[in-house]
């Protein structure tokens, strides 16, 4: 397979091109946080508490799989395949909006995996700047560089991570869309900016190749049907970006986890970022508002060591069915960091000792489909036959189990 320039995965008639992929409406961008804005009693360490010897423990003898081939996201594929728009209204709006762009994309994305010959290149070049001006300029809204860790790359992927540096990629949700969630709008929405940071990497990855320099996705495209070489969290917490919430996903100053992540790897040079206390890692502990909120029940009050990371680790098989069948994301909907910024959330901490919004119905409210309004302390019922239980029921009800 020959790569696919982005130009040619848009050039195709009735389809949409990355300008009118839906614009987004306000994207409320926070100030940045210095580590002098963080109150002292909830500093830690930058980045993730990690154990390296056991990463590379761990990475050489029980190496993760892709998490994307787990029994529950494999069997919900095969739901929506067998019936497509019987458990999930997005799926239906997807395929009528963008009809076969998005396996399009995918193939792109993929195609980069290919090995190319070495290029002529100025080796004492630094493309940083370049690249980050590049990216604001496709709509991208966070930039982060470092190197690309081959801890990470999963087990089914291990021999085709190619080049050592990476590129960190972020595009924000709407703010009002993302409070909007669980509900179809949000959920499109969601894909729509998986769609429009994607061909964002697409263009981005074509730019640094016309430059001399090779390119290959790490984290696929957010899109159904993607494939990825290493989950992009711990690239972008390297980078400086965030650091891992309670939430299970990354928590930056500017958009909280409002954001949809993406990576490159890439031979290109620039200098890397490092890992930054924002707080985050003792915030979370005194927070616990996801995880008093998760419908799911999935999220986890103590932190567990990981293959050598300290961490809140999110129990997937109890996400996945409520995240795909009720439109969830409700754990970011709540984050106080999410709805307010970090920099309001330290100085209200700094000021009182509390969490700002914690507890409050404008916060913490939320409705789930049919089953009604939720307020704090409050949590819906997920019956025996919704939850995981119900997709596997599902499956076997259309004999794709
Ligand atoms: S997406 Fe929903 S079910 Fe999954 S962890 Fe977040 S709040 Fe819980
Ligand atoms: S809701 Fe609170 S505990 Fe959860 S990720 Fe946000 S700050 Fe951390």
């Amino acid at each position: 397979m020959h790569i696919l320039p982005a130009s040619d995965v848009t050039k195709f008639p009735g389809f949409p091109r990355p300008e009118i992929v839906q614009p987004r409406r306000e994207t409320r961008r926070a100030p940045p946080v210095a580590e002098a804005d963080v109150p002292e009693d909830l500093l830690s360490v930058p980045g993730s508490p990690r154990d390296r010897a056991q990463e590379v423990f761990f990475a050489r003898h029980y190496r993760e799989p892709n998490f994307k081939t787990g029994k529950l996201n494999l069997t919900y594929h095969k739901v929506v395949e067998a019936k497509p728009g019987y458990v999930n209204e997005t799926y239906r709006t997807l395929v009528e909006k963008y009809g076969d762009l998005i396996p399009r994309v995918n193939a792109a994305a993929f195609s980069y995996h290919e090995r190319e010959a070495a290029p002529e290149r100025d080796q004492a070049a630094d493309l940083g700047a370049e690249i980050r001006a590049k990216a604001a300029e496709l709509g991208v809204d966070l930039v982060g560089f470092t190197r690309f860790d081959r801890t990470y790359v999963t087990r089914e992927t291990k021999d085709a991570a190619l080049f050592k540096n990476a590129i960190v990629l972020c595009r924000a949700f709407d703010w009002d869309t993302t409070h909007r969630a669980p509900s179809v709008e949000w959920d499109v929405h969601s894909y729509d900016t998986s769609l429009a940071l994607a061909l964002g990497a697409l263009h981005l990855a074509d730019f640094i190749r016309s430059k001399g320099y090779r390119v290959q996705f790490i984290a696929g495209t957010g899109l159904p049907g993607e494939k990825m070489i290493a989950p992009i969290l711990p690239y972008a917490v390297a980078a400086g970006l965030g650091q891992i919430g309670a939430n299970g996903t990354m928590l930056t100053a500017e958009f909280g986890s409002r954001l949809r992540v993406m990576g490159l790897s890439t031979d290109a040079p620039f200098v890397h970022g490092k890992p930054r206390d924002f707080g985050v890692n003792v915030l979370c502990e005194k927070c616990q508002v996801c995880v008093n909120r998760c419908p799911g029940r999935a999220l986890s009050r103590i932190k567990v060591q990981w293959h050598g990371v300290t961490k809140y680790k999110i129990v997937a098989d109890r996400c996945l069915p409520v995240l795909r069948f009720a439109e969830c994301n409700i754990c970011t909907k709540v984050c106080p960091v999410q709805h307010f910024g970090l920099k309001p959330v330290l100085e209200h901490y700094a000021a009182t000792g509390e969490v700002l919004g914690k507890g409050t119905a404008a916060l913490e409210t939320y409705s789930l489909f049919d089953k009604g309004e939720f307020g704090p302390g409050e949590l819906p019922r997920l019956a025996r036959d919704e939850g995981g239980q119900g997709l596997m029921r599902m499956a076997e009800d259309l004999g794709v189990a």
